[in-house]
């Protein structure tokens, strides 16, 4: 059983959301969790039809506030495994804010990021992603915008697992699944993401037999040479200034585009560490005073004036 849903899947044909979903689906088993334990929230825009297509809980919810739902989820249901689908549109303009503080804050979710750097739901407006000087319906003399590079914003927002794959290599993006997933923490995996009806070939040069030279796979021990220095990759190192340096080698047209896992460290998560603190005020208080305070609609601060 691939969790695979009865939906019918409404994505433009050769969307590179297909190929996304097909991992996933094949994928999930592997975890060796229940269908009911495992919940999909998206926000909108194409990818975010994601949950539909799988057999398992999932929430279409609002836009750009996935990130924020799933924190709720990860933190009331420690029994879930919780998967946040957004794209560049929903989560890095709109949803922006949502989503520096959930990876900031460790939040126990996998975030996949599918970027198309286009908007393709609305028919092909500039995104956060797009370059600067794309010409779009919205940008009809070329964009004036600085893109955001996703991994860097990660990195930047310390982020435990920040990590980059493509649509159209299966096993790679299987493999860097397989770790965020196995990952405890938030993890972030930017997935570029082709859509032939209003971006075709943004990443063209990166699939194929010639993506090889165009593409720097990162392996811990990679030797890796940024602006005449170099080091030794090692996504475990907790400063990710060194990571950050190498995220930005896709501005850099003389170098090929990093993928790979630039980060991965541990870290107490938001949702660990907030159950702790419930059970330590159930624990001090007891639950026939927790309760009583929950009927009497006080707050913490006027019981404890009363007391
Ligand atoms: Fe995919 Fe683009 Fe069609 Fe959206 S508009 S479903 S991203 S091909």
């Amino acid at each position: 059983k691939d969790f695979s849903s009865d939906q019918e899947v409404r994505w433009c044909p050769g969307c590179g959301d297909y190929a996304v979903l097909k991992a996933v689906q094949s994928f999930l088993p592997d975890l060796g969790l229940r269908r009911e334990n495992i919940v999909f929230v998206s926000g909108i825009g194409c990818s975010s039809r994601f949950p539909y297509y799988l057999d398992t809980y999932g929430m279409h919810s609002i836009h750009g506030r996935a990130p924020s739902i799933a924190t709720g989820i990860a933190t009331a249901r420690e029994d879930l495994n919780v998967w946040v689908v957004t794209g560049d549109g929903d989560a890095l303009s709109i949803g922006g804010n949502h989503l520096i503080h959930a990876l900031r804050r460790n939040v126990n979710m996998t975030i996949l990021l599918f970027n198309n750097r286009i908007y393709g739901l609305t028919k092909g407006q500039y995104s956060p992603t797009s370059e600067t000087g794309k010409v779009t319906k919205s940008t009809p003399v070329g964009s004036i915008d600085h893109p955001f590079n996703p991994v860097s914003l990660a990195l930047g927002a310390e982020a435990s697992f920040v990590a980059r794959t493509i649509d159209s290599d299966r096993k790679h993006l299987t493999a860097v699944l397989a770790a965020a997933a196995a990952h405890r923490g938030t993890s972030l995996v930017e997935i570029y993401q082709n859509c032939p009806i209003f971006n075709d070939g943004a990443f063209e040069g990166l699939k194929g037999p010639d993506a090889a030279d165009q593409l720097l796979r990162l392996e811990p021990g990679l030797e890796v040479t940024v602006d005449g220095q170099t080091w030794t990759h090692d996504p475990t190192e907790a400063n990710p200034t060194r990571q950050f340096a190498i995220s930005r080698l896709d501005g850099d047209p003389d170098s090929p585009v990093p993928v790979g896992i630039f980060r991965q460290v541990d870290r107490p998560t938001y949702d660990d560490q907030a159950r702790a603190q419930v059970a330590d005020a159930l624990a001090a208080a007891g639950p026939g005073d927790l309760q009583a305070l929950l009927d009497s609609g006080d707050t913490w601060s006027v019981a404890e004036e009363r007391a």
